[in-house]
């Protein structure tokens, strides 16, 4: 590592979607605080999960990035988080049955509040004022604007409750295949596609039938290859947010040594005595935002310095030679299972960028992993004035990427999601993103609008994207 780097060298940058508190006395008592506070995640942990990474590097295994855009102090409730595990494990299920891969499931979860904005101020009737810049800075309330360094403590301990109760439901059986949530298909309005899916289900209902008769308990089997670790009953499950507020980063950057057992999955460790690393504790996954990853500023001097495995949004205005820079910064080693790459261009502009950077990757020798974000460049405005996207311009830019890949002698590793598994009290999935096979209108798209940030996709939709994905790796 570059002596220069450490936890705080990022001050010396310019930062990108800086928030401005009032009181830098009390931003920086409540980070002496942080940084007292245990760890939220452990080493072990991350380094499973860079293990894992390069599996998927090796077209082993299939990375599900999924959660919410933003998560909300408020939504913190049993119902929540259970819906919305529950969905990623459904949809992971799905892909594990279609593509015979492994999926190493990364949550937008248990940290994800700061959002980048394209705007510091908005207008709200006829004041301006601050933009809302998540919950861990400010309120969504027009009257709660001024960032409150406060909120950043509640952050940390919002992250961890929401991550003690994943933990839990995931060591209590929820995951178990014996209770799988019930995938009906009654909102699929087209007869053939429901055909279609009711086929999907059929044959996965069938494997665990089978498995069961035969006397062996699918929730039992270690389903990893090369790592022997998480059977279906008790899976592993990895946090991430996009790392944009870096007082609150480097609060959680604690140094550690290199778990033994993991030691050897890094490519620099030859000697036997113990190498310390600097970890980034809040979350297993991190990511830089669309927004922040300009190669002097802070953002990636922060991230350059961290063990964890890392994401970078690239964007349609990403250079290629921009890209190769980046990943020569952040990953001068060419480590594996350090850098994924979440391509978001949008479905009218993936044909024009993603084969390129593709191509410029595969020429620099960086070891990365290729995953979609068919979300981030597909949203639009309504007639009716809602942020919303089309599942068809999501499935489009996917389908896009799946194809441009194999032509280029790549894969597709993954894909990063917003959606969310989340119910209101009489049952009913929100209604944020247009068409799927529920086809979803725009007069309905009012009905249970619930998103503060991006729209996502609901429960019924999801699965839609889970079933095509299953299906095109099944062919
Ligand atoms: C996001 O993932 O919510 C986001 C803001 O993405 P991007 O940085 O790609 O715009
Ligand atoms: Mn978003």
């Amino acid at each position: 590592m570059d002596p220069r780097w450490h936890p705080s060298s990022w001050k010396s940058r310019p930062v990108a979607q800086a928030v401005t508190y009032s009181d830098q006395q009390h931003l920086e008592r409540v980070l002496s605080k942080i940084a007292t506070l245990p760890p939220i995640v452990t080493p072990s942990e991350i380094e499973r999960l860079r293990h894992q990474l390069a599996q998927v590097q090796r077209n082993e295994a299939f990375l599900l990035h999924a959660g919410d855009c933003a998560e909300s102090f408020d939504a913190c409730t049993h119902e929540n988080i259970t819906h919305k595990i529950g969905l990623i494990l459904s949809f992971s299920l799905f892909i594990i049955w279609g593509a015979r891969l492994p999926v190493i499931r990364v949550g937008r979860i248990a940290g994800q509040y700061a959002k980048p904005r394209s705007s510091k101020y908005e207008k709200i009737g006829d004041s301006q004022v601050l933009s809302f810049r998540g919950d861990n800075v400010n309120g969504l309330d027009p009257d709660d604007r001024t960032p409150d360094p406060e909120r950043l403590l509640r952050a940390y301990f919002y992250s961890a409750t929401t991550l003690n109760h994943v933990r839990a439901l995931l060591t209590s059986g929820f995951a178990s295949l014996h209770h799988p949530r019930d995938w009906s298909l009654a909102h699929v309005r087209s007869p053939s596609l429901r055909r279609k899916f009711e086929k999907i289900v059929e044959g996965l209902s069938d494997a665990l039938d089978f498995s069961r008769t035969i006397g062996v308990d699918p929730s039992s089997i270690p389903y990893e290859k090369g790592g022997g670790r998480g059977t279906l009953a008790e899976v592993d499950f990895y946090t991430s947010h996009e790392g944009l507020m870096l007082d609150y980063e480097e609060a959680l950057t604690r140094e550690f040594t290199i778990p033994s057992s993991t030691s050897s999955t890094n490519s620099n460790s030859n000697s036997a005595e113990a190498e310390t690393k600097h970890y980034n504790t809040s979350a297993h996954f991190l990511w830089i935002g669309d927004r922040t990853r300009s190669l002097d500023g802070a953002h990636v001097e922060y991230f350059r310095g961290i063990r964890n495995p890392i994401g970078i949004k690239v964007g349609p205005t990403m250079q290629d030679d921009e890209l190769i820079r980046l990943l020569d910064i952040v990953n001068p080693d060419k480590e594996v299972g350090k850098v994924t790459l979440i391509t978001r261009y949008g479905a009218t502009k993936v044909e024009n960028h993603l084969a390129g950077h593709i191509k410029i990757v595969q020429k620099s020798g960086h070891p990365v992993a290729w995953i979609c974000d068919p979300m981030h460049g597909n949203t639009l405005t309504s007639s009716t004035g809602l942020k919303t996207r089309h599942f068809g311009t999501i499935i489009d830019e996917l389908t896009s990427c799946l194809k441009i890949h194999e032509k280029c002698g790549s894969r597709l590793g993954g894909v990063s999601m917003e959606f969310t598994g989340e119910l209101n009290e009489e049952g009913f999935s929100v209604t944020e993103c247009l068409g799927g096979s529920m086809e979803l209108t725009e007069e309905e798209l009012g009905l249970r609008y619930q998103s503060f940030c991006d729209p996502r996709l609901n429960f019924e939709q999801s699965l839609d994207v889970a079933f095509l994905i299953s299906n095109y790796f099944k062919k």
